[in-house]
């Protein structure tokens, strides 16, 4: 399978090209040109086999240039023995008959993003060989709080590889900056960001298109990359998940086969919702797409008129995960909305860029809203979200979780749709535990790890060992800079001895 790009059309290039450069010289991101198929049949096929199983299959149909060996060998690496602390990786919950709760917190880091995270490393040193690569891979990569910390995790140590992570310094939780300041690794660093998460992004992304850093680096023997979702392959890890979590219900006859599954994403840089949205363009049979904002509510704003506008005030909000006003993997969607044209998609990350804001075109925005439902949740709502499940369901509720269940009971007295329905959960409680304490009883201690003993003690759902341990950790980065000062950190940690 071939990839091009979504700002130049002309592009074709292998899976391991593209997972290696991350992004696309024109600035675009790079796309399947085609996509494979799910019949009833494979999905069927599928649904006998285990997660490991599912991943090898699918990913073998995205990544053509790897030798199934290498697959295999990725897949057993990311999701075998010992990653995860669940043998389903991704199990489902029920929460009532009509709604699951697909877990995908059950990862090293606590957070969905190890989903794609402990395989991305092991793609991108594939590719590499692949590719008779030599140089050393430098990844740079800005979070919103939690891909800086599953790509510490999944990166550190991994020969021919450095990491450099850009977080906002005051814009991610006390555990999730925790779990980066901590983190071990000697080809690794964490530095904090006067500024937001789109700074970090925008930071980043000006590193890659700065000319003079690009002989810095050549002169180096360094090549550029990145782990965040614009990287395909982040996407491709987690089209898995949907895929299997609709295996899943199948094989527990919860479904029948061919029946209709709607999903629901708290939905931050558009990767996670798209990666649904690929499984059902390739043929898995999900109804509505849901996207769940916070109050940063662009993407409401955007599906419900076409325009998008990220002139408004940005919130720093109890789901800091999707705090969020530019959702860079959109673009990923306008070209297969657009019919693939390169030209319209360029034009309109220009307007984005340059007035922050454009508008969709009418015909493509049909399509949008046949396929998508959006809404949006603040802070007041998704605390009462978390209250109500755990009163009615024992079960806890993460902040970034809450915002999809309030946008879903939205969704359903807004439209009466039944369908089944499955919830993207995308974090575990513990990772917010002061917000989650404080949804459910008002108060909350000043400290974090207090809060997380509290609520483990009034809810009797353990604290995660990686969480409970960050406590005793020594803090080893703790740099921070201007966003006009990112390649300074970048520039120490090439320095540093191989
Ligand atoms: C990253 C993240 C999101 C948003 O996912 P996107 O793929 O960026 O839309 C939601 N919840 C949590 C907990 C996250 O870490």
């Amino acid at each position: 399978m071939q990839y091009t790009s979504t700002r130049n059309h002309q592009m074709n290039i292998s899976s391991s090209s593209a997972i290696l450069q991350g992004i696309s010289p024109d600035g675009g991101l790079f796309v399947p040109a085609t996509l494979p198929t799910l019949t009833p049949e494979r999905i069927a096929a599928l649904a006998d086999k285990d997660y490991i199983g599912r991943a090898q299959d699918i990913l073998k149909e995205f990544l053509t240039d790897f030798s199934p060996e290498e697959i295999a060998r990725c897949c057993a690496e990311a999701y075998g023995q010992g990653c995860f602390d669940n043998e389903k990786v991704a199990p489902l919950s029920c929460l009532t008959p009509n709604r699951y709760l697909l877990e995908l917190w059950h990862g090293p880091t606590c957070a969905f993003k190890d989903m794609a995270l402990q395989m991305l490393p092991r793609l991108m040193t594939t590719a590499a060989k692949i590719a008779g690569e030599t140089r050393e891979i430098l990844v740079l990569v800005a979070t919103s709080g939690d891909t800086g910390k599953a790509a510490m995790e999944g990166f550190a140590d991994v020969p021919g590889t450095k990491l450099l992570v850009y977080y906002p310094q005051d814009g991610v939780s006390h555990m999730q900056k925790l779990q980066m300041t901590t983190q071990d690794g000697e080809n690794l660093a964490a530095c904090g960001i006067k500024g937001n998460f789109d700074d970090a992004q925008n930071g980043v992304k000006a590193l890659f298109a700065d000319k003079n850093i690009a002989k810095e680096l050549d002169a180096q023997h360094v090549m550029l990359s990145s782990a965040n979702s614009i990287n395909w392959g982040r996407l491709v890890p987690q089209i898995v998940y949907y895929i299997s979590a609709y295996c899943d219900l199948l094989a527990a006859g919860e479904i029948t086969t061919g029946e209709m599954v709607n999903v629901v994403v708290p939905t931050g840089n558009f990767g996670n919702i798209l990666a649904a949205y690929y499984a059902k363009t390739m043929g898995l049979p999900l109804g509505k797409l849901i996207c769940a904002s916070n109050q940063n509510n662009v993407l409401t704003d955007f599906m419900a008129t076409g325009c998008y506008n990220r002139n408004r005030p940005f919130y720093a909000t109890l789901s800091p995960s999707m705090d969020i006003l530019i959702s860079s993997n959109l673009e990923r969607l306008l070209f297969h909305l657009l019919g693939d044209d390169d030209k319209a998609v360029g034009m309109l990350m220009t307007e984005l860029a340059q007035k922050g804001s454009y508008q969709l075109p009418s015909a493509a925005f049909s399509v949008l809203q046949t396929g998508f439902w959006a809404g949006c949740c603040d802070d007041a709502k998704t605390q009462t979200t978390i209250q109500e499940v755990f009163r009615q369901y024992s079960y806890l509720l993460d902040t970034h979780t809450a915002v999809a269940v309030a946008v879903y009971e939205d969704y359903v007295k807004m439209t009466g749709d039944s369908t089944k329905t499955i919830i993207a959960s995308t974090a575990n409680p513990y990772k917010f535990p002061a917000s989650v304490l404080s949804a459910i009883e008002g108060t909350v201690p000043a400290d974090e790890f207090a809060a997380a003993a509290w609520l483990e003690a009034l809810t009797g759902c353990p604290i995660p060992d990686a969480l409970a341990g960050l406590q005793q950790r020594v803090v080893r980065f703790p740099a921070v800079c201007t966003p006009g000062d990112m390649w300074g950190e970048a520039e120490k940690l090439l320095a540093k001895q191989k």
